[in-house]
C-alpha cells in the first residue's frame, strides 16, 4: 500500500535517489522514495562503476568527490554488502604533444586540491602496463582511484535505507506535484496522492519533466554513452585506464559537443571483478534515444584496438548505451529551487553519478533534516543558470 502522507518524497529510484533515502531514512526522516520502473533502471543502471578522482577536473566537483571517496571507503561495512570496491589506481594516458601538456597541468592543478597524482616515465608505463601500445607517450597514474559495482551500491543503499524504515514503491509514477503558496504540497502518482511538504528531484535525464510539475525549468538534458563488454580475461591492465582525448572531450567541449550530434569522447577501460571488460565510451546528444549504434561502437573499438592492441583477439559480449544527465557546466545541480519551497534537486552529474552518490546522499539528507548548507550546495545550487 502507498504511503498517504510523509515527510519527504524522492522521485527517481536511480542511484541518486536511493542514496538521498538512504541517508534521510537513517537520520529517522519519514521518507518514500516513488520509482516508475526498477530500481536502477535509468541510467544507473546503463554505466561503468569508475571512482577515479583525476577524471574530475580541478575545481568543486574534485572536492565534492574526494568526500564521496572517503565514504566509499567504509561503505562496504556500512551497508553490510561487497559492493566490488577496488582501489586499484588509474591512469591518463596522452597519445599527442597537446595531450602530454594537458595532463601535466590537469596533474598540476589537481595537485594543489590535495589530490597525489604522478607522473609516469615511458619506461615506468611500460612496466606497469606492458599490453599499451607505444603511441602512448605520457601517463599520469593516481594509485586511490577504484572501481565499484554500480548496481550492488544502488541495491546495497536501498536495501539498508528500508531496513532503517524507507518506503520504496517501485512501477509508481510521478505524474504531478501540486504546490500550495509557493510550497511543495502533495505528489500525485499514479497509484495515489501523497501529502508532503518535501520533494527531492532525482528523476536523472527526465528531471526538466518534474521541474515543469513545479513550473521550474532545470537545464538538464541527455548525452549518451556506449559501452563494449568483452569476455571474461585473465587480467592484461592493472587497474583502469582513460585516454587524456577522453577528458579533453569531457571537459573542452561544454555542453554542445562539437557540432551538437557528432560522437566524441575516446578510451576508458576497466576489468569488472569476474575479468570481462568494459570500454567506453562515446559522448554525443541524440535526444532519448539510447540505442547503440555501429558508427558508435566503431568509434569505441577503433580507439581501444589502436590503444590496447592485444583487444583485438579479444572477443565482445554485449554492447549498450546510457543517457549520462548532463548540465551546462558539467556540474551536478543540488539543493532547493527558490521559486518553489521544500522542491530539492539531486541531479545532473553526468558521468560522476556513481562517484558522486554518496556524497549527493549526505548533503541532500543534511540539508533536509538539518537545514545544513554548506559551501558546497552553494556552488552547485540551481541559481548559478538563473543570472
Ligand atoms: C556510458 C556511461 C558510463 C558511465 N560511467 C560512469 C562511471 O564510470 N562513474 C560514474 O561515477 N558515473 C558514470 N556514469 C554516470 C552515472 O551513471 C550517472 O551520473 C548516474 O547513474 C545518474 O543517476 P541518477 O540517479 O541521477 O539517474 P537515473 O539512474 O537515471 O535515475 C533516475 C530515475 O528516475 C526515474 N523517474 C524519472 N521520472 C520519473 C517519474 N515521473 N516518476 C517516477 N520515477 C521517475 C527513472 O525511471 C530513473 O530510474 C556513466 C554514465 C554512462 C551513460
Amino acid at each position: 500500500m502507498i504511503r498517504r502522507s510523509v515527510q519527504v518524497v524522492i522521485v527517481g529510484g536511480g542511484i541518486i535517489g536511493i542514496a538521498v533515502a538512504y541517508y534521510l531514512a537513517k537520520q529517522g526522516v519519514d521518507v518514500v522514495l516513488v520509482e516508475r520502473g526498477d530500481l536502477s533502471s535509468g541510467t544507473s543502471g546503463a554505466c561503468n562503476g569508475g571512482i577515479a578522482m583525476q577524471t574530475k577536473g580541478s575545481g568543486i566537483k574534485l572536492k565534492v568527490a574526494l568526500k564521496s571517496r572517503e565514504i566509499y571507503q567504509n561503505l562496504n561495512e556500512e551497508l553490510g554488502e561487497d559492493l566490488e570496491y577496488e582501489m586499484d589506481g588509474s591512469m591518463i594516458i596522452a597519445e599527442t604533444e597537446e595531450e602530454v601538456d594537458y595532463i601535466h597541468s590537469l596533474a598540476e592543478r589537481q595537485r594543489k586540491i590535495g589530490l597525489n597524482v604522478e607522473l609516469l616515465s615511458r619506461k615506468e608505463i611500460r612496466e606497469r602496463q606492458p599490453a599499451l601500445s607505444d603511441c602512448v607517450l605520457a601517463s599520469t597514474f593516481c594509485s586511490i582511484d577504484g572501481t565499484i559495482n554500480p548496481l550492488k551500491v544502488s541495491f546495497g543503499f536501498a536495501k539498508a535505507a528500508r531496513k532503517e524504515g524507507a518506503n520504496i514503491h517501485t512501477y509508481t509514477e510521478v505524474q504531478g506535484i501540486q504546490v500550495h503558496r509557493g510550497r511543495v504540497s502533495a505528489v500525485i502518482t499514479d497509484r495515489g496522492n501523497i501529502r508532503t511538504e518535501t520533494v527531492v528531484n532525482a528523476g536523472g535525464i527526465w528531471v526538466p519533466e518534474i521541474g515543469n510539475m513545479v513550473g521550474a525549468e532545470i537545464p538538464i538534458r541527455p548525452r549518451r554513452g556506449m559501452l563494449l563488454v568483452t569476455e571474461s580475461i585473465p587480467p592484461i591492465i592493472r587497474g583502469s585506464l582513460n585516454s587524456a582525448k577522453y577528458l579533453m572531450s569531457k571537459y573542452s567541449e561544454g555542453t554542445s559537443g562539437k557540432t551538437g550530434k557528432e560522437i566524441s569522447g575516446g578510451f576508458g577501460l576497466r576489468a569488472a571483478k569476474n575479468g570481462n571488460l568494459l570500454i567506453g565510451s562515446s559522448r554525443e546528444f541524440v535526444g532519448y534515444d539510447n540505442n547503440t549504434t555501429f558508427e558508435g561502437i566503431s568509434f569505441i573499438g577503433r580507439e581501444a584496438v589502436r590503444l590496447l592492441p592485444i583487444l583485438r583477439h579479444v572477443s565482445l559480449i554485449r554492447t549498450f548505451a546510457g543517457l549520462r544527465p548532463s548540465t551546462p557546466d558539467g556540474l551536478p545541480i543540488l539543493g532547493e529551487v527558490p521559486e518553489v519551497k521544500g522542491f530539492i534537486m539531486a541531479a545532473g552529474h553526468e558521468g560522476d553519478g556513481i562517484a558522486l552518490a554518496p556524497i549527493t546522499g549526505r548533503l541532500i539528507a543534511d540539508l533536509i533534516a538539518k537545514g545544513e548548507y554548506p559551501e558546497e550546495l552553494a556552488q552547485l545550487n540551481l541559481q548559478r543558470f538563473m543570472q
